[in-house]
């Protein structure tokens, strides 16, 4: 197989080819699901003959952990390609074959990301941290993000906190998120009809230590006796048919078990089968002297009271695709028109070009981070961006102090997680005040019609003969395929002059039809290769390529729609 990927190349592959890279890939999946799922028999000797005997278990963890991590690349690709792939004009028999691609690749990614989890846990380079957070936003949080989650079931989620627990505390917020994601993530697997509760209560306080009861029980199919105990192993399922019908590798629970016991907490379960299943959590946190809901609160009762937010326009940086969701859905219900974005540079393009109220930005991103993109924005000639309010996201309290914002021209922050209201509350708190005549022509202009690419000059080019036209977009197209095909084989071999001459041989392509993020892209391709070879930024960059020329594709396609009928 990877002789098969080191020769790769979009315009060399034949379908006797495609079929053996399927196979290839399809023995590939087997193997590792061969792996996880317990059918060692096949690969039990091989395992034997290369472990060396005086290899600690945590060692064990850690190579599984870096091989994790290696796996997650190229599968990335894989991924990435695939999108490509549907991209194209397919009939119906390859749709549906891609489809399945679809979904081994995406649950093989699954799969290691999970797996990665479990070795940095076991092997010890999981951190945890303690920083400030409150209870009551947190749960609330998670417990919208899981309402979010149940679709086409009918189940109604309640979540509940006794009065007596602080809610102000010092613990590892992120981690717990994580936690009770998973376990309602399970309940809402396993309930198809029914209802599921997130209860906290008080437990007690030892050494300076409060324990707090987090109970998670749903009406689910429930699990047997005899099953109760190996759930928690890795790699368990309670019946073998689980995963048939359910998917998932088993792993998610032994994760939710150490990331528990490695904070000092517990975690049992109690279950019938049939009627439903009760995960209860107990961990201990320190209570927050200061009040983190107080200042808030006060803001939050000005703002919900009517629906200021109506029409706004806002841009949201963020990478993490569930908090992108989140935060989607969150905007659109307060009827913002919203646009989000995890690449910088396309977000910085949007901003040139369309009139945005306000920046939501999530602080820590793949490549350029927020506080560089706050600087930019800063750096703007055009007075309006220059001073567009922006609010950073952060779940790191430490990277989120008054100074660092001030700074960077940050205009106010909000600490993750954060519920709803004082979302809301922060959002029209910073809005600038409306001008009276809105004069700028750009504000009109609405997101859908983002100018990715301008068939202007070139369909003067051709004298204004669209078959032309479409022979080069057909040219125009193959030519991206090769360049994606040769990046990812010269990456693949290490070769950056290679990367670079693609990246140099496609600029006149790109700039023919003015494709301004896709040529901006490059360029920065063509820096890197021409400079300090960094290879994580050249596949960070190929990644937005892969991303961003999809929408461009699509957007030729309306743009050539509109010259016709024109
Ligand atoms: P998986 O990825 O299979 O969900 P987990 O470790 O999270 O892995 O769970 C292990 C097994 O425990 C599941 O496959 C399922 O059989 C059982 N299980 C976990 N939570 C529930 C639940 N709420 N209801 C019924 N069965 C559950």
């Amino acid at each position: 197989m990877e002789n098969g990927l080191d020769s790769f190349s979009f315009s060399e592959l034949n379908s006797s080819e495609a079929s053996k890279l399927k196979k290839s890939f399809t023995s590939f999946k087997n193997g590792l699901e061969a792996k996880v799922f317990g059918d060692y028999e096949s690969i039990a000797v091989d395992y034997e003959e290369v472990k060396p005997s005086n290899l600690s278990k945590q060692n064990e963890h850690s190579i599984i952990a870096n091989a994790s991590h290696e796996i997650r690349t190229p599968l990335n690709g894989i991924v990435g390609f695939i999108d490509l792939l549907k991209e194209t004009k397919l009939d119906s028999k390859q749709q549906e074959l891609t489809n399945a691609l679809s979904a081994a690749s995406q649950s093989l990614m699954d799969i290691t990301n999970e797996l990665l989890e479990f070795s940095k846990l076991a092997s010890g380079r999981e951190k945890f941290v303690r920083v400030p957070f409150n209870l009551n936003s947190l749960v609330n949080e998670v417990g919208f993000l899981c309402r979010t989650l149940i679709t086409n079931k009918d189940i109604v989620l309640n979540v509940a906190l006794d009065a007596n627990v602080p809610k102000n505390l010092i613990g590892d917020p992120s981690k717990l998120s994580q936690i009770l994601l998973n376990l309602l993530g399970n309940a809402i697997k396993f309930v198809e009809k029914g209802k599921i509760d997130l209860k906290v209560s008080f437990k007690s306080i030892e050494d300076h230590k409060t324990y707090l009861e987090f109970s998670i029980s749903d009406t689910g199919i429930g699990i047997a006796n005899d099953k109760l105990k190996k759930i928690f192993e890795t790699y368990q399922q309670a019946e073998p048919e689980t995963h048939l019908k359910y998917g998932g590798s088993g792993l998610g629970l032994s994760i939710v078990k150490e990331l528990i016991e490695k904070q000092g907490g517990c975690i049992a379960v109690s279950s019938a089968l049939g009627k439903g299943t009760t995960f209860k959590v107990i961990l201990p946190f320190t209570q927050a002297t200061q009040d983190l809901e107080q200042t808030k609160t006060t803001t939050l009762e000005k703002v919900t009271q009517n629906n200021c937010l109506e029409g706004t326009k806002i841009l949201v940086f963020e990478d993490n695709t569930l908090n992108q969701k989140l935060m989607e859905n969150r905007l659109k219900n307060w009827g913002c028109d919203t646009f989000i974005t995890d690449n910088g540079i396309y977000g910085l393009k949007l901003l040139e070009n369309h009139h945005f109220d306000l920046v939501l930005m999530d602080l820590k991103m793949p490549n350029m981070n927020g506080f560089q993109i706050t600087e930019r924005i800063r750096k703007s000639t055009n007075t309006k961006i220059q001073n567009i309010p922006i609010i950073a996201l952060s779940a790191d309290y430490s990277a989120i102090d008054k100074e660092n914002c001030e700074r960077t021209g940050i205009t106010d922050f909000i600490l993750k997680p954060y519920n709803a209201e004082e979302l809301h509350g922060l959002i029209s708190q910073n809005l600038n005040p409306i001008p009276e005549t809105q004069d700028d022509s750009r504000e009109q202009a609405p997101l859908a019609t983002t100018k990715l690419v301008n068939l202007d000059t070139i369909l003067e080019e051709c004298l204004g003969q669209t078959e032309l036209l479409d022979e080069l977009i057909r040219l125009f197209k193959q030519n991206i395929f090769e360049f994606i095909g040769k990046v990812k084989m010269h990456m693949q071999s290490n070769n950056l002059q290679g990367v670079g001459f693609a990246a140099h041989k496609i600029k006149s392509s790109l700039k023919m039809l003015d494709t301004t993020t896709l040529s901006e892209i490059c360029e920065q391709i063509s820096d890197v290769c021409k400079g300090n070879n960094d290879v994580k930024h050249l596949n960070y960059l190929y990644h937005q390529f892969l991303d961003e020329y999809p929408k461009v594709e699509s957007q030729i396609a309306i743009e050539m729609k509109r010259i016709k009928t024109n």
